[in-house]
C-alpha cells in the first residue's frame, strides 16, 4: 500500500474535527470514547459540551458522576462515561497520562485500541490502531474475507511509517469512513486504489458476519403528575443504564403489570392507569417494547434517594436515557 500517498491525502481531505484541531490525551481520550458505537455527527455536540464544562483530566476526575451522565445522556452504552471519569481520575492520581501502551491500557475503559489511538497521536509512539475502519481497509486492501485481529494488528504495524503514527493511524480510519466506506466505496478517487485488491468487487471484503436474533421483551411506565412534578425513579448503580433516571416501571405489558411493579418499586398502588401510548428501542442485546400509562396513585409513594417527585421544567437536565427521553416524549404528548 503507498502509505505516503495515504498521508498527503490525509492532509488534504481530513474532516475539520475539534479533536484534531487541537489535540491531547485528555481530548483524544473523551474523542475516542465517544466515538465507540456512535456517529461522529451525533458526538460532535456532546463533545463541544463535555470539554466545556470539563477542559481538562482535573475537571472531570472532581465533578460529580451525576453531572458526567447527564451530560453523556441520550449517547447510550453509559459505562464509557463511568470509565472515562475513572480514567480521569486515575490519570489525576498519577500525576499524568501514563505515556506507554501498557501504561494506557491499565485506565479503566482503556482497551487496545483507545491506548493505541491516545499513545500514537497526543505522544507520537509508534503504535498501529485498528478498529472496524482499519479492519474493512486491511480486507479490501489485502482481499482478505476473514482477516484475524492478529493479522489486522501485525499488517497495521507493517505498514507503520516510523514517526508518523498519529497521522497515519488516523488516515486509515479517515479513509474508511469517508472513502473505503462499507456501502459504495469509491475506489475511483481513493489514494491507495493501485494494488488494492478490493477493486472491482470491494464489498466482498470483509464477509459479512453472522447476525446473532436479538430477542423482544416488553415493559410498562407510568408517568405520574402532580402540583407540576412527575415521578421519576433512578436505576440501580452497575446493571443495565445504571445511575440513569426513568419513569417507574418495569417488566410486563398490562395495567396489572404496572399495578405490581409501582407497589414494588415506589411502595403505592395505582388508583388509576391508562396507556397512552408504545416506545419502541433495540439495545445491543434486546429489542423492547414499552407501554406508556398515564396513572395516578391511591396513596403516598415511599420516596428516596432514587425516588423522587421532579419538577417537570427540570426534567429535561437530568441524567436520563434515550429510552427514558423517549417514554417521556409519549407521557408528554399524551397530556
Ligand atoms: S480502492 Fe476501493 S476497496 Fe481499495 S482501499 Fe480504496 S476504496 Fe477501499
Amino acid at each position: 500500500m503507498n502509505v505516503a500517498a495515504l498521508l498527503d491525502w490525509y492532509t488534504a481531505a481530513q474532516r475539520p474535527l475539534p479533536w484534531r484541531l487541537e489535540v491531547s490525551a485528555y481530548r483524544t481520550l473523551v474523542s475516542e470514547l465517544m466515538c465507540q458505537q456512535t456517529r461522529i455527527d451525533t458526538v460532535l455536540p456532546y463533545f463541544a459540551r463535555f470539554l466545556a464544562e470539563f477542559p481538562t483530566e482535573a475537571a472531570l476526575a472532581a465533578a460529580p458522576t451525576e453531572r458526567v451522565l447527564e451530560l453523556w445522556s441520550g449517547l447510550g452504552y453509559y459505562s464509557r462515561a463511568r470509565n472515562l471519569q475513572k480514567a480521569a481520575q486515575a490519570v489525576v492520581a498519577q500525576g499524568g497520562f501514563p505515556r506507554t501502551i501498557e501504561g494506557l491500557r491499565a485506565l479503566p475503559g482503556v482497551g487496545p485500541y483507545t491506548a493505541g489511538a491516545i499513545a500514537s497521536i497526543a505522544f507520537g509512539v509508534d503504535a498501529p490502531v485498528v478498529d472496524g475502519n482499519v479492519e474493512r481497509v486491511l480486507a479490501r486492501w489485502y482481499a482478505e474475507e476473514r482477516p484475524a485481529k492478529a493479522w489486522l494488528w501485525s499488517t497495521a504495524e507493517s505498514l507503520l511509517p516510523s514517526g508518523q503514527a498519529g497521522a497515519y493511524n488516523q488516515a486509515l480510519m479517515e479513509l474508511g469512513a469517508t472513502v473505503c466506506t462499507p456501502r459504495g466505496p469509491k475506489c475511483l478517487v481513493c489514494p491507495v486504489r493501485e494494488g488494492c485488491g478490493g477493486v472491482g468487487a470491494p464489498e466482498r471484503y470483509p464477509a459479512a458476519k453472522e447476525k446473532k436474533a436479538v430477542p423482544r421483551s416488553r415493559a410498562v411506565a407510568a408517568w405520574i403528575v402532580r402540583d407540576g412534578a412527575a415521578l421519576l425513579v433512578r436505576r440501580p448503580e452497575g446493571g443495565l443504564l445504571g445511575g440513569l433516571w426513568e419513569l417507574p416501571g418495569g417488566e410486563g405489558a398490562d395495567a396489572a403489570a404496572l399495578a405490581a411493579v409501582l407497589r414494588r418499586r415506589i411502595g403505592a398502588a395505582v388508583a388509576a392507569a391508562e396507556a397512552r401510548g408504545d416506545v419502541a428501542h433495540t439495545f445491543s442485546h434486546l429489542h423492547l417494547d414499552t407501554t406508556v400509562f398515564a396513572a395516578s396513585l391511591a396513596e403516598e409513594p415511599t420516596l428516596a434517594e432514587d425516588v423522587r417527585w421532579v419538577a417537570l421544567a427540570d426534567i429535561d437536565g437530568m441524567a436520563l436515557s434515550t429510552l427514558a427521553r423517549k417514554t417521556l416524549r409519549v407521557a408528554r404528548e399524551a397530556r
